[in-house]
């Protein structure tokens, strides 16, 4: 089928079944293009809340789309490749968790939102990447466990200043540690250098190119920073390389360029067009998730919520 009638075919059924695309940053382009709405685990599943819509279809990976059936229990929420995981997630089996929680019961339990969803219910408090610090740091605790990225652990403990254990001690994503490694970061600021280069990252990238970093934010505080910064200056986007695209899109007349263009996270590239377009036609995969852990995890994120307000 023609890429053309793909998206045509998508933009009518999305008409007749009442149904939205939401789709990552780190999307490739043309799932970006036919998604009503575009960003971070965080605003899409805001997103997700406030729509109107009876089916939602998330363009993603599968622990974004579990929060999305979670926190709009009422819609038909639909995942198009249930094989699209995150590796940094399966670090942390809901075994782990427990464990540590024996081993130290008094340290509440935060986890990234990166996380499979039966862990997310032994924690205590759930957190996306931009909000990790401001809601560590509103907590009475000074030693707190905080799983499964252990460079966002890192980051947490340095901003905070708390003492974080990091469950475990070796968690991270597969992407910001090897393929955004200082190897590849002093390669670009090096092909760049006669271009101003303002070099903003992802928490999740290691301690050492954090380090060198102009800027470090989530995505959607990355596209926010772009704005800020010299219009002379080339941006070297230090994170999945999908993002690139939609910075591209909102400042089309700023040089942007990836820091590693093979920074890429195969698991979000496993969606494309075509899947988008035969989980709306055969409304697959559809997320089924027993209502009381659809409990349980709604109260963690009512509780980290409501701390993050305070
Ligand atoms: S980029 Fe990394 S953290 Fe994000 S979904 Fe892929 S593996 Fe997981």
């Amino acid at each position: 089928m023609r890429i053309s009638d793909i998206i045509r075919k998508i933009e009518e059924l999305k008409k007749t079944r009442r149904a939205v695309v939401l789709a990552h940053n780190y999307q490739i382009p043309e799932v970006q293009d036919v998604a009503d709405h575009v960003g971070d685990s965080l605003e899409l599943a805001i997103k997700a809340m406030e729509c109107e819509a009876d089916i939602i279809v998330f363009a993603g990976v599968s622990f974004m789309a579990e929060m999305a059936a979670v926190l709009n229990p009422d819609k038909v929420v639909l995942h198009p490749e249930p094989d699209a995981r995150c590796p940094l997630a399966d670090f942390l089996p809901p075994s782990v968790v427990r464990e540590y929680r024996m081993k130290y019961p008094r340290a509440p339990i935060v986890l990234y939102v990166n996380s499979l969803l039966e862990s997310k219910l032994y924690a205590d408090y759930v957190v996306t990447s931009a909000a990790a610090c401001r809601l560590i740091s509103k907590l009475e605790d000074e030693i707190v466990i905080f799983g499964p990225d252990k460079n966002l652990a890192n980051y947490v403990e340095e901003t905070t200043g708390k003492e974080i254990i990091t469950m475990p001690p070796y968690g991270h994503c597969p992407v910001h540690e090897y393929a955004l490694s200082i190897y590849y970061v002093n390669k670009a600021l090096e092909l760049y250098e006669n271009e101003n280069p303002v070099l903003i990252v992802h928490p999740e990238v290691p301690r050492d190119v954090r380090k060198i970093a102009h800027h470090v934010g989530s995505t959607s505080q990355m596209l926010k920073i772009i704005e800020k910064i010299d219009k002379n200056s080339t941006v070297l986007i230090g994170t999945e390389e999908g993002l690139t695209y939609r910075a591209r899109r909102l400042y089309p007349n700023r040089k942007i360029v990836p820091v590693n263009p093979q920074a890429v996270c195969i698991d979000m590239k496993k969606i494309s067009l075509l899947s988008v377009l035969r989980s709306l036609e055969r409304l697959k995969y559809r997320i089924q998730i027993d209502p009381d852990k659809v409990r349980r995890a709604r109260e963690i994120i009512e509780i980290s919520i409501e701390l993050m307000r305070k």
